[in-house]
Order: structure tokens, then sequence, then C-alpha cells
């Protein structure tokens, strides 16, 4: 068992592998979620093993409820209990205009972006809470710099989902602060990863650089670095803080 365990959701791909594997060189015995693509989150366990780290691979959809109960009993089980939390698992849907979507469409969007971030949270707190036996912790959600850009005619319902994620974070850190658990959101912009892809625009970071005052994409270990350092003790009196990582998106 390890004093420092994190959970990372969408562990697999993009910029959750990025934060598990660099978490894992900083001492993190590290939870791997993901939930389709189990090939992806076995090559992230296995390098982080093949350098000398600890890490489980764990399947769950975090918009479900009782995958999540589940996950979080095997975490209890095989690593201990949980002092890190990066609610990094998300996606996108094609670029829409407000006037064509679904109900389905909405749906998805906010069950697995805000619905996800809430019950991995919720399981989150009630073991790093010092209220209930807990030795504190802290959680990093994913916001997105469209929190505040709104994204229009590509997918504002996303946007809308990342700007629950703001208010969130800030209602959570205040409600925690005094349980020794801190709560911090990164903004990422435009970030070299498959999400793209999957929204039907794969070249999406090469088309939108221009719009990006450092003129270029980031990349997923650029934003975790970020992530890891909201999670390390060096953050310790950092909480409630929504942090850009967009080369001034
Ligand atoms: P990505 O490359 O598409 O990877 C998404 C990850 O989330 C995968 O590991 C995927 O698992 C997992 N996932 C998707 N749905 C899930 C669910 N229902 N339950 C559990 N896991 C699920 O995405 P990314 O670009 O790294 O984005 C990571 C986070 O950063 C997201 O919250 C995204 O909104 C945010 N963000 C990204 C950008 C960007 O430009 N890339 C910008 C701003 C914010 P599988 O491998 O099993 O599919």
């Amino acid at each position: 068992m390890s004093d420092k365990v994190l959970l990372v959701t969408g562990g697999s791909r993009g910029i959750g592998a990025a934060t598990a594997r660099l978490a894992a060189r900083a001492g993190w015995a590290v939870a791997v979620n993901y939930t389709a693509n189990s090939l992806a989150a076995d090559e992230v366990v296995r390098a982080i093993r093949a350098g000398g780290g600890r890490a489980i691979a764990v399947q769950a959809d975090v918009a479900d409820e009782a995958q999540v109960l589940k996950m979080y009993e095997h975490i209890d089980a095989k690593l201990g209990r949980l002092t890190g939390l990066v609610n990094n698992a998300g996606v996108v849907d094609r670029a829409q205009r407000v006037e064509d979507m679904s109900v389905a469409r909405w749906r998805r969007m906010f069950d697995i972006n805000v619905i996800g971030a809430f019950l991995c949270a919720r399981e989150a707190v009630r073991r790093m809470s010092t209220k209930h036996g807990g030795s504190g912790g802290a959680i990093v959600n994913l916001s997105s710099a469209a929190a505040r850009l709104g994204a229009p005619n590509e997918y504002v319902d996303y946007a809308a989902a990342k700007s629950a994620i703001d208010a969130f974070t800030i209602g959570l850190a205040k409600e925690v602060a005094g349980d020794g658990i801190r709560v911090n959101a990164v903004r990422p912009g435009l970030i070299d990863t498959e999400i793209h892809a999957s929204g039907g625009r794969p070249d999406r970071v090469e088309a939108l650089k221009h719009q990006v005052p450092m003129q270029r994409g980031g990349t997923a270990d650029e934003v975790a670095q970020t992530i890891l350092w909201l999670l390390s003790d060096a953050a310790s009196y950092t909480t409630m803080s929504l942090v850009e990582v967009s080369g001034a998106r």
C-alpha cells in the first residue's frame, strides 16, 4: 500500500495518460481508468511498471454510478485509500449548431463531463476527508478554455458542461477546505490529442493554431505538468483555482 494513491479518470489516452505517467514518476500509485480502450490503458500501466512505478488499469464508465462504486472498491483493495483524483475523462461531439442538437447528445455530454466528475469526486471526498477518517488530498478537475469561449458553431453544450465544472470546482473547494482537501481545475486550450478526431475533426489543432497567441497547440505533457503541480504539496495553499493552460487562447 502507498501513501500517495491517485485515480486518473480517462487515464488511457491523451492528457490523462500523460498525467498518469508523470504522476507515477513523482511517486504516486496510479489507478488508470478507461471505459472502452483496454489496450491503451494496459500500455500506460505497462510503461509505468517498466519504469519501476505502481499502476493498475480500472474499467468504468464514469457516468455509471454502479461502475464507479465498483472501480473505487477495486482501488481500495489494490492500492489503498485514495489521496488524489484527476477528473479527466471527457468527451466532445460533432460540430453542430445548438438548433440542430438532440436531447440524447446533451444528456451524454452532461452525464460524462459533469455527473461523472461529481460522482468520482463524491467517492474521493468520502475517502480523503479528515471528517471521514482520511488524511486529506487533492482533486484536479479538467475544465476547458471552452468554458469562457463558449465554443459557438462547434459544441456549446460541451462549453456549458465545462462551465459547470468551473462552478463545481469553486463550490467544492470551499466546502472541503476544512477537510484537508484542495480542489482546483485546469483549463486547457487547444491540446494535441485524439479528442479532436472523436469530434470528427482530426486536423482541428493544426487548423486553429493561428488563433492561439502562442501560435501553436499545446501537448498533453504540458497540461500534465500543471496538473501534477496542483496535486503536489508545492501547491499546498492553492485551492479553488482555475488555471489556464492555453498559450493565452
Ligand atoms: P482523449 O484523448 O479523447 O481521451 C479521453 C479519455 O477519456 C480516454 O482515456 C477515454 O477512455 C476516457 N473516457 C471517455 N469517456 C469516458 C467515460 N464515460 N468513462 C471513463 N473514461 C472515459 O481526451 P483528451 O483530449 O486527453 O481530454 C482529456 C480532458 O481534457 C477532457 O476532460 C477534455 O474535455 C479536456 N480538454 C481537452 C482539450 C484538448 O484540446 N484536447 C482542451 C480542453 C479540455 P477510452 O480510451 O477507454 O476511450
